[in-house]
């Protein structure tokens, strides 16, 4: 399944964010692997839409969308040449579908810096060049074979990916990741899949601020320009720790009285699930308001195929309203009434918000 990982230099409060992260949600407990593996943490993608549609239909229950952040340790300089926990840092990373790279921005005298001093932009750096170097490795080994494999069967496709990874290294050798000088030097990335590449993978960044800091907007300004077109999200690791021991109206006067409207955590999951490429539809009824992670594209048997394989297999159709036309209008028989629900086939494409019932064949 889809997951983010979580690295950082040492010091820099990614264990205080994945504590806080999977800490207070309940969801972690249905999920086996997760207790397993303390270092993989399940979380609920928070949907304001959901009580609403609770509501709606009376529903006893709301499932969120979940989604994994595993924490992964062991960067440090030289991790690429099997540092620190080098070789499992790699094998970890190498799994996850997205990197969050956590960001010190705070000073405090009591947490000592593994550089000595805090500097953001020699970080991003440190962490970059090490993912850089662990590609340009992977690279070295791989290219060898490929260009064999394609010279001697004189495979198109392969040629294609042979000069696809040349180009990539060109890249890396210049100091610049794949996410960021891909799609500016013309490299289709899809072709260096194969490879499992980590600087290929989409990037986030969480800027760790003290509390003074949150609501400084040029600091924010300079901050997300270093890692632009990258997402960044500010939050203060410790007081996210506070927030999540609090009653939610509590917490969210804790945060009014510090300039926020969302919490860190809550910015980090949600922008973290975009990131991924997915996005969400909605079923109800008077058991639960629930929410299905699907990809952005997917169709409509390909959503139901998410509920139970069998509604893919059996799909006939799909009785579909806007969240905001069902919200419009009420309730089902209302927005039905309207000419709000549609009846949709198998080349639909789902749509962000769809309120869903399937019809299928058993
Ligand atoms: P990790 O090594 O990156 O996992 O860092 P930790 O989460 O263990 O944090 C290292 C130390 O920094 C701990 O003593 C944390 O309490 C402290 N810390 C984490 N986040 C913050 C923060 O936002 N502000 C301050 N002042 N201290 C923090």
């Amino acid at each position: 399944s889809l997951s983010i990982g979580i690295v950082g230099l040492p010091n820099v409060g990614k264990s205080t964010l994945f504590n806080a992260l999977t800490k207070n949600d309940a969801l972690a407990a249905n999920y086996p692997f997760a207790t397993i593996d303390p270092n993989v943490g399940v979380v609920g993608v928070p949907d304001p839409r959901l009580p609403v549609l609770a509501k709606i239909f009376g529903s006893q229950k709301i499932i969120p969308a979940t989604m994994e952040f595993v924490d992964i340790a062991g960067l440090v300089r030289g991790a690429s040449e099997g540092q620190g926990l080098g070789n499992k840092f790699l094998a970890n990373i190498r799994e996850t579908s997205a990197i969050c790279q956590v960001i010190r921005v705070f000073d405090d005298p009591d947490v000592t810096h593994v550089d000595g001093e805090v500097s953001p932009s020699r970080d991003i750096e440190t962490i970059n060049t090490e993912l850089i170097l662990a590609d340009l490795q992977t690279i070295e080994r791989a290219l060898p074979r490929l260009d064999k494999e394609a010279r001697t069967k004189k495979d198109k496709d392969k040629l294609a990916v042979v000069e696809a990874v040349t180009a990539a290294q060109k890249l890396l050798n210049e100091g610049v990741t794949l996410f960021a000088g891909a799609e500016k030097a013309g490299i289709d990335v899809s072709l260096l899949r194969e490879l499992h590449l980590l600087t290929a993978k989409p990037f986030l960044y969480v800027f760790n601020l003290d509390e003074s800091e949150l609501t400084d907007e040029d600091l924010r300004a300079r901050l997300r320009d270093m890692v632009a077109p990258a997402e960044a999200i500010f939050l203060d690791a410790k007081i996210e720790a506070e927030l999540i021991e609090l009653p939610d109206d509590e917490a969210l006067e804790l945060l009014q009285s510090m300039g926020q409207e969302e919490s860190g955590l809550s910015q980090l999951v949600r922008i973290g699930f975009a990131t991924l490429g997915l996005q969400t539809y909605l079923t109800a009824g008077p058991k639960e308001a629930r929410a299905w992670t699907i990809r952005k594209g997917a169709t409509a048997p390909e959503a139901a195929g998410v509920i139970h394989t069998d509604f893919q297999r059996g799909f006939i159709k799909a009785e579909v309203v806007s969240f905001d036309d069902l919200v419009e209008a009420g309730s089902m028989a209302a927005a039905r009434s309207a000419g709000k629900v549609r009846m949709e086939g198998k080349e639909y494409v789902m749509q962000d918000g769809d309120v869903v019932e399937f019809r299928f064949n058993v």
